[in-house]
């Protein structure tokens, strides 16, 4: 349920509003809008009398909302959301890239990325210190010396870091140094992970799991508002299917799927997406073409010699060709990149 306050309504009557709600024993989830505070409601296993609410002051109307996922449907907030990764905005007007290596190997192998790719244009920088791996006796990442890394990436370049959050016990260690932590395709549905991410003040990119439907992955993101947290990136990274010339097949069509029905910003991710670096540029334009608010990109200047995903990685020429194109197109999209 929704309770929409009018637009002259003022703190304390919301705050007395989200009293009444928790007296009731349920959650109140105040969400700032352009025009008018709404409040979700959430906690509640069937319908809720609206009587004691419906005449406090303030209270415009009481909606029920009927999808399954409540806090991050566009039932409950209409405009598209703006999350903000440092001093980076994404799902505005501006087309977001993000790039970076997929693992921080060692100090002079991510700056020197982190140059490259921020002379390119990118406004985020990404890459992994805690790396889920599927074998292991793969390379792990470097842990807390990685993150020390990033932030030495960002203080020279001034970009934002990505960085994945593996487990709750590092959770609060990597938003020490993060400006935005990623959930891993491979984490969607850890659901201690996500409520733990929900209490942490840094945005998150949740990542769809490679068999999660639409209904799965919007749920995933549901628990982290549930927990406070309004400032989540969507990103699509390929689901599996049979196809075998790729490694994960990119679904585009959630991109729209996703934006019909939730006001959350959505990413694509074409490296993870197609697994081969010459799939990379195009999947990229189609991405930018149905709508993605932002690309996340891997590269690396020594692809062939890289600890995790080299065949899929850009060298940095690439990339600066990626950023060429990706800022034409976004122009034809009515955006920036
Ligand atoms: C990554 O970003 O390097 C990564 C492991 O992504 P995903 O969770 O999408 O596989
Ligand atoms: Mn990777």
């Amino acid at each position: 349920m929704l309770i929409v306050m009018d637009s002259r309504a003022d703190a304390a009557a919301v705050r007395r509003v989200i009293e009444t709600v928790e007296q009731m024993g349920l959650k109140a989830t105040p969400i700032p809008g352009a025009q008018r505070v709404a409040i979700g409601i959430t906690g509640n296993r069937g319908t809720v009398d609206p009587t004691g609410l419906e005449n406090l002051p303030g209270v415009l109307e009481i909606i029920p909302v009927s999808a399954p996922y409540k806090l991050v449907s566009r039932e409950t907030k209409n405009e598209r959301s703006v999350v903000r990764i440092g001093g980076v905005e994404i799902g505005g007007e501006r087309l977001v890239v993000g790039a970076g290596p997929c693992a921080v190997e060692s100090e002079e192998q991510t700056l020197e990325i982190a140059r490259r790719v921020k002379a390119a244009g990118a406004v985020l920088f990404r890459g992994g210190a805690y790396k889920p791996r599927t074998s292991p006796y793969s390379f792990q990442g470097l842990g807390l010396a990685g993150l020390k890394i990033l932030a030495k990436a960002r203080a020279e370049t001034g970009l934002p870091i990505v960085t994945e959050v593996l487990d709750t016990e590092t959770a609060e260690e990597v938003a020490e140094y993060a400006d935005c932590l990623q959930v891993g395709a491979r984490n969607m549905q850890n659901f201690s992970l996500l409520k733990k991410v929900g209490r942490l003040k840094r945005p998150v990119l949740l990542k769809r799991g490679m068999s999660a439907t639409i209904e799965e992955f919007l749920l995933s993101a549901e628990y982290i508002l549930a927990e406070g947290n309004y400032d989540v990136v969507l990103c699509e990274r390929g689901v599996r299917t049979f196809a075998d010339h790729t490694r994960n097949t990119l679904d585009l069509s959630a991109i729209p799927a996703v934006q019909r029905i939730s006001h959350l910003p959505i990413m694509a991710d074409p490296s993870h997406g197609t697994g081969k670096r010459h799939k990379v540029l195009p999947l990229s334009r189609a991405a930018v073409a149905v709508g993605a608010d932002g690309l996340l990109i891997e590269v690396h200047h020594k692809p062939e010699t890289a600890l995790s995903d080299g065949p899929q990685a850009l060298l940095p020429e690439q990339f600066a060709d990626l950023m060429n194109q990706i800022r034409a197109l976004s122009i034809v999209m009515g955006r920036s990149a």
